[in-house]
């Protein structure tokens, strides 16, 4: 079969390799049909590292995924082959205190697709424990499924703050996650209001029912806080940008919660006092934990279109233009690679 791999920054190599078999009784063998471009992606693929992970062996990238059933172990009840189904990228190792918790996403142990050196799923097969694969319903695309991993960084962040309906949320930075924050938000019962300053990514915002977006094309961000009529309950940071994130705190109404989503500065600066003297609520979140079904469930029942959040389509064999895609195109908001 063939794969895209990253061998250095900025060099992808399309090889063939040996097609994946099952080994275990609870596996599936699954046809990858499309892959999600995520930030990270771009990050490993021009710096060849995300913190403490540095890619050291060449690597397959992608993990926002799904497929067709094409083969399924011996042991597996919960899919068939020709299915069409949505992958949850990481594998937690089922024995530690987290994963007994039920707090998987923080297993130390994970294996998590493109993620050094776990390979990810720019490739024509993958094989996956049958419990971490979803069957979605005949109305969300194969491409639209692909949005279900972004899709369920919003909704834990709802779950994680315990979102009740009515509460304001804002969200700071409307790219895919901060999009599909919003329409968690939404879902949850919140009322919403963005901060952003792409013209596109506002349009689409409107279109998931944004009450107001602050345009920092027009608003200085500092000013934010002083055209609020009112301070919101909840805010979710998702651009990872320490001007928005320092802003936060004032957004925000006593007693409020702020979720850092978005990756970008490592170092800001916070004011503490404000933080104790207002009791805010402030979380961290790493990507999700028990979103998959739900998300699936939200996506079906309300109808959601997440087809205007795509931009492009590449075939596997322009993987390294699809990388390349968004930082080219401003109105680009998901690329989809399809093997
Ligand atoms: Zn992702
Ligand atoms: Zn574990």
């Amino acid at each position: 079969m063939k794969a895209a791999f990253l061998t250095r920054p900025y060099n992808i190599e399309i090889r063939e390799i040996e097609k994946p078999d099952i080994k275990n009784e609870d596996d599936v063998l699954i046809r990858v049909k499309s892959v999600g471009v995520c930030g990270s992606d771009i990050h490993y693929y021009k710096e060849g590292r995300i913190g403490d992970f540095v890619v050291k062996e060449p690597l397959i990238l992608g993990h926002e995924t799904s497929g067709i059933i094409e083969k399924v172990g011996k042991k597996v009840k919960n899919l068939k082959e020709g299915e069409r189904v949505a992958i949850e990228p990481g594998i937690p190792c089922r024995k530690c205190d987290y994963c007994k918790e039920g707090r998987y996403n923080l297993c130390p142990d994970v294996k998590f697709f493109a993620t050094p050196p776990i390979d990810g799923t720019f490739c024509e097969y993958i094989v996956h424990p049958s419990d971490f694969v979803y069957k979605i319903p005949e109305n969300i695309s194969l491409d639209e499924a692909t949005l279900i991993e972004p899709f369920s960084v919003g909704i834990h962040a709802c779950n994680l703050v315990n979102l009740k309906p009515g509460e304001k949320v804002m969200i700071s930075g409307l790219g895919p996650v901060g999009l599909l924050s919003l329409l968690s938000a939404k879902i949850y019962g919140g009322i919403v209001y963005g901060i952003e300053k792409n013209d596109k990514r506002i349009e689409v915002a409107k279109s998931f029912g944004c009450e107001y977006v602050f345009d920092t094309k027009k608003i200085k961000i500092k000013e934010i806080k002083n055209s609020l009529k009112e301070k919101v309950d909840v805010v979710f940071e998702c651009s990872g940008f320490s001007g928005l994130i320092e802003e936060t705190l004032y957004w925000v109404k006593r007693g409020g919660r702020i979720v850092f989503i978005g990756l970008g500065t490592d170092f800001v600066n916070l004011n503490v006092t404000k933080i104790t003297n207002d009791e805010l609520e402030i979380y961290g979140i790493f990507r999700y934990v028990n979103t998959y079904k739900k998300a699936i469930e939200i996506i079906d029942k309300n109808k959601i279109d997440l087809k205007r959040l795509i931009s492009k389509n590449f075939s596997l064999d322009k993987v390294k233009d699809a990388l390349e895609y968004i930082g080219k195109n401003s109105d680009c908001i998901k690329v989809i690679v399809n093997p």
